[in-house]
């Protein structure tokens, strides 16, 4: 691309957004780096390396490349690629010794906190995280555009799962006061949007040509839509008249491709096929219709139709099985989330501003109230932290961020041991603290580098899960006429960068008022989930992992400022005018890994790795998402809960 199309796209522009390289701004000395950053308030100045009790530290309001942001892991794969990860230097013995040392501020490492102190109100404990922010994957972006302030998840989503929430992880949400159901009734601004649809854009290097069609029969994925919807549909679409009529067909007709077979016969079968080859090989529909589907499953599992089973897919919705008359239900070989979801369960649902970062932030309130004015579930939204409090001397719960551990040992023989040290980068600098018992609540693959002297099966059990890599990216726009001229609040974008770009849900929650009118500023969210098609799943996460971490933001920026004017330019949108604030929260290590029974065993029941991965080494217990093999919220709060009782009946 020629420098005239970056100027055209605006990437000389001067929005809300830093770069960072290695923790420290780009440009010199570390100083704030571009004009770009001029406009930003000393607020957003926190970064790596700013101690969190300076004045001013507040990492939500920070923009450009979030998530797991520069100066968050590099001493993490230093240790991975067996070197010293603060240049060689001798930890500093801090002397601080707690009841209990929790690695990893996520959800998970938070709420292990919360049970642990509920067995024990003066317990000391502190909470170590490698992040400049706390809350895991359950992380806040804050913007302000045009005086506005604009909330969204910079990871987490909303309170939702696919199984209903155990006792526990419902004993703690109505403990923090939130109750899903009625806030969902309460809050939500369904009418917003009401006089806009889905949409779906084919793009020139996918399809041929670039085109914005709509409305989507049954708004996106669904796989519903009469056939006259789909008829219309179609003929706008830029498909070759073969895949229009075999996308018509799919979405339409009746067949039962296995007679004679019985439903589970059916389903066992259905479980054996990725839906990609359903399509192409029992379906036959032809191949130039495939990449409308392709993308459809990467929200959920970050990669595309061709490794996911295609009994997975009917559960989803997607088309192709209604002649197979399914009966509803679960099924042995359905991965954990379709299995879920195969399932009857009563709504309990909801998604905060900021979405699950309002759990976290509740969490962090109620165990250092410094940190927050106010008690309830939603006046929350619009607080600011004082992030000086987090980790005060006199507090019984600290918690210390930008804090890399890198080595968690018993003191002397672990079965007679009475201590832990736990040693961790700050500042490049090695320091240790002692616990008298330790929860990992971090990610799985990262534990045998901690703890060596852990079994040799245990610890291949840790590694066998490659977490889901993915981004979210929040965009600040200044208006969003575009979408109102073109009709559409939610589009499908199956062959460009981020698969998928929307307005942000209208929610108003306490104070927060989310944008009504099409001339105010508001948030487009956009997903991206980088794999490489063909693959098994695990190593398709894995070339994915290694895509985000060496992609810049400035290349982020431009395919998001590329793909907005090609989307959107039909409604007079203007990338270099037009766009605000971007903030691209980059998650290498995303969700946690679910079995995928097209390329895993079926385990017996104690022998799967997150079983094996997950057991008590004398003082030191496993929580976090990853020991259930379940990438939700409220498997974090589970195996936190289940982390705690095991060091407690010790
Ligand atoms: C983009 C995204 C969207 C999601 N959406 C939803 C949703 O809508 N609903 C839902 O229920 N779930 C969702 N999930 C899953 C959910 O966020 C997680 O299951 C849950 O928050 C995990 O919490 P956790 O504490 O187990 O792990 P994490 O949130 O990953 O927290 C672990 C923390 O430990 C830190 N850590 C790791 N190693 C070290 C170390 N050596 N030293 C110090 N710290 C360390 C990590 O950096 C991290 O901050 C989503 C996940 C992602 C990534």
């Amino acid at each position: 691309m020629s420098e005239s199309d970056d100027k055209k796209l605006g990437m000389d522009r001067q929005i809300t957004r830093r770069d960072f390289l290695n923790g420290v701004a780009v440009g010199t000395g570390g100083a704030v780096a571009s004009s770009a950053l001029s406009s930003l308030s000393l607020e957003g100045l926190a970064s790596p390396g700013v101690a969190q009790d300076q004045p001013g530290y507040y990492p939500p309001a920070l923009t450009g490349l979030r998530g797991s942001h520069p100066g968050s892991f590099e001493a993490a794969h230093s240790i991975r690629d067996g070197k010293a990860p603060a240049n060689g230097t001798k930890a500093l013995d801090t002397r601080e010794t707690y009841d209990l040392v929790i690695v990893g501020g996520g959800i998970s490492g938070l709420a292990a906190a919360h049970f642990w102190r509920a067995k024990n109100p003066s317990a000391r404990i502190l909470i170590l995280d490698n992040h400049d922010d706390f809350g895991g994957h359950a992380k806040r972006n804050e913007f302000s555009v045009g005086g506005r302030m604009l909330l969204a998840n910079g990871g987490t989503w909303a309170i939702e799962s696919p199984f209903p929430y155990s006792k526990v992880a419902r004993g703690l949400m109505d403990e923090l006061g939130i109750q899903p159901a009625a806030l969902e009734a309460k809050c939500y601004r369904k009418d917003v949007y009401k006089h806009l649809s889905s949409g779906v854009f084919f793009d020139k290097q996918t399809f041929g040509a670039d085109r914005l069609v709509s409305p989507a029969p049954g708004g996106r994925g669904s796989g519903k839509g009469t056939p006259e919807q789909w008829k219309a549909f179609l003929e706008k679409a830029p498909l070759s008249p073969q895949a229009r009529q075999d996308i018509l067909r799919l979405e339409n007709e009746t067949t039962d491709y296995f007679p004679g077979l019985t439903s589970d016969q059916k389903k066992d079968k259905l479980s054996r096929i990725s839906y990609k080859d359903y399509l192409l090989k029992v379906v036959q529909i032809h191949k130039h219709a495939i990449p409308c589907y392709q993308t459809r499953t990467h929200g959920l599992f970050g990669v595309g139709i061709d490794a996911v089973p295609a009994l997975d897919c009917w559960v989803l919705g997607q088309p192709g099985f209604q002649g197979l008359n399914l009966e509803p239900g679960s099924h042995p070989r359905m991965g954990y989330t379709p299995r879920g979801f195969a399932s009857p369960k009563e709504a309990y649902e909801f998604h905060y501003p900021d979405g699950n970062a309002t759990i976290a932030r509740m969490l962090v309130r109620k165990m250092i109230p410094g940190a927050a004015p106010g008690h309830d579930a939603e006046q929350i939204v619009t607080v600011k932290f004082d992030y000086s409090q987090l980790d005060q001397p006199e507090s019984v719960v600290r918690i210390r961020l930008s804090s890399m551990v890198v080595e968690v040992k018993h003191a002397g023989e672990p079965g007679q041991s009475k201590q832990v040290d736990v040693t961790y980068v700050r500042d490049e600098q090695l320091r240790s603290v002692h616990g008298k018992n330790v929860i990992l609540a971090c990610w799985n693959m990262m534990i045998p580098y901690l703890c060596p002297d852990l079994p040799e099966k245990q610890k291949e059990a840790l590694h066998y899960g490659v977490k889901v890599p993915l981004v979210y990216t929040s965009v600040g726009i200044r208006h969003w006429q575009a979408f109102r001229e073109l009709g559409v609040h939610s589009i499908a974008c199956p062959g460009m960068y981020h698969y998928e770009m929307n307005l942000d849900l209208a929610v108003d929650v306490g104070g927060y008022e989310s944008p009504k009118t099409p001339d105010q500023p508001i948030l487009v969210r956009m997903e991206r989930t980088p794999c490489l098609p063909g693959l098994p799943e695990r190593d398709q996460h894995r070339a994915g992992r290694g895509d985000l971490l060496s992609t810049s933001f400035a290349t982020f920026e431009r395919n998001i400022r590329d793909q907005f004017a090609r989307v959107l330019s039909g409604g007079g949108f203007d990338p270099a005018r037009d766009i605000a604030a971007i903030t691209v929260n980059r998650w290498p290590h995303g969700y946690a890994y679910e079995y995928n029974y097209l390329f895993d065993p079926e385990w017996p029941v104690g022998e799967s790795p997150c079983e094996i991965a997950r057991k008590r080494f004398w003082r030191i217990a496993i929580a976090n998402s990853d020991a259930g093999a379940a990438a939700y919220t409220d498997s974090a709060m589970d195996q936190a809960w289940r982390a705690v009782e095991e060091l407690h009946s010790a």
